[in-house]
């Protein structure tokens, strides 16, 4: 094993990542090339995960979860994209979906919402992005409209479209960022748990993606889909703080995922150069590819190092600009580790790694997205700024 992921872990952690590593390679690996290439998600993963007890990981024992650390679920995170990052994507966005419903969710919403999740027998969805607001997610226009008393409504009804939403049209619920006037920015945003088959809730187009093709992603149509107000999560208005809660927890998670794509890449690239010979020696002897992988190595240490850094935060209890901006500095800087690693890995495998049965591209086009999504990295490194020059956000 090269840069022993498990080093310097308790041996709970230690145990925990084995038995996730064994089922990654055992069960996930085997068909990821398959799946990407079908663009096939395989529900049967979430029920294996499910099993395994990860699909509400990283949350408390009170509320259902498996009481991970912040800690312990990247090393889960990093095993499962070791194997296949679209899997480690529909998992992270799982947890992101329910992470919210445990922060913000009432005691009735906690009960009624998360077991169905937790025992996977409902896959969950982030609803925030829109075609005319992506970094800028304050301008969603996404509309709530209250129904009944202005200070009691009985339900809101979603009129518009959300577009690259993870896991939809599989998943069964969806948490869906809209607003009661857009005129208002941050201050309108209110977040609504939404399921499946809600009339006035339908899918648009399935978006067609360069990588983690096995993770799947739609369009969500609003026309006047009308909610309950039971299922309003947090208050009026508290909608933009409760997605930014999240997407703090979420950044660290795919930095971890980024992690074990690096990884994964490293690791077969240099297997590859010992068993590849040219000029009658292995070309591992070529310094130009030493050097190469040497560097591959530094990336996924640094990805890892600030990953764990940002996991140690939310271990600490810290919040606000201190997890955020550590959580955008592991997430920029695993992303593009994932990118360099994978492309370079590509290299060393010459023609076999453009070729797609062996999988090595796939890691290079699965890498690209995690630059892109749950911030793009110009937005981390904005965030990083703010923090150094002053201007923290919460
Ligand atoms: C594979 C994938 C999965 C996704 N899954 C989800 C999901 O589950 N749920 C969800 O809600 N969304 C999801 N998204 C959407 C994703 O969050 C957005 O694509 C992302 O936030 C960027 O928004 P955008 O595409 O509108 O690009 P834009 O915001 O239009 O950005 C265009 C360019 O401008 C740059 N830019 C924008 N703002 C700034 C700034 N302030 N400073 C410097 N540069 C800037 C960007 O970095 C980018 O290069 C997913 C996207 C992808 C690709």
């Amino acid at each position: 094993m090269l840069l022993d992921a498990f080093a310097g872990l308790d041996p709970e952690t230690r145990l925990l990542g084995g038995t996730v590593r064994a089922f990654a390679r055992e069960v996930v690996a085997p068909g990821a090339v398959a799946r990407d290439e079908e663009e096939r998600f395989d529900r049967s993963l979430v029920a294996r995960m499910a099993d395994l007890g990860l699909l509400a990981g990283p949350f408390p024992e009170e509320v259902g979860g498996a009481g991970l650390s912040s800690l312990a679920w990247t090393v889960v995170l990093e095993e499962v994209a070791a194997a296949d990052m679209a899997l480690a994507v529909t998992l992270a966005v799982h947890v992101l979906h329910q992470n919210p419903v445990v922060r913000w969710g009432t005691e009735e919403q906690r009960a009624r919402w998360l077991p169905a999740l937790q025992a996977g027998a409902a896959l969950g969805a982030f609803a925030l992005t829109e075609p005319e607001a992506g970094s800028n997610a304050a301008a969603i226009r996404t509309r709530a409209q209250r129904v009944g008393p202005v200070d009691t409504p009985t339900a809101y009804r979603l009129t518009g479209t959300k577009v690259w939403i993870s896991n939809a049209p599989d998943a069964e619920r969806y948490l869906v960022f809209a607003t009661l006037d857009p005129a208002r920015g941050p201050a309108a945003i209110t977040a609504f748990l939404v399921e499946k088959g809600t009339p006035g809730f339908r899918f648009g187009a399935h978006e067609r993606k360069m990588g983690i093709r096995s993770c799947p992603a739609a369009e969500l149509v609003f026309d006047g889909a009308e909610v309950p107000a039971a299922n309003r999560l947090g208050g009026e208005g508290e909608g933009y703080r409760v997605a930014l809660s999240a997407l703090g927890d979420g950044r660290i998670g795919i930095a971890a995922a980024c992690t074990g794509l690096a990884r994964s890449a490293l690791e077969q690239a240099a297997a590859y150069l010992g068993e590849r010979r040219a000029y009658g020696a292995p070309i591992a002897e070529l310094q130009g590819l030493r050097f190469m992988i040497a560097e591959m190595a530094r990336e996924v240490a640094a990805a890892r190092a600030l990953t764990r850094a940002a996991a140690a935060t939310r271990d600490r209890g810290a919040g606000g600009a201190e997890v955020s901006t550590a959580a955008s500095l592991a997430k920029w800087t695993a992303s593009d580790a994932a990118m360099r690693v994978a492309t370079d890995a590509v290299q060393l495998f010459g023609g076999t790694g453009y070729a797609r049965e062996t999988g090595i591209e796939r890691l290079m086009r699965d890498a690209k997205g995690a630059q892109i999504y749950e911030g793009t990295n110009q937005v981390h490194r904005g965030i990083v700024a703010d923090a150094i020059l002053g201007r923290a956000r919460g």
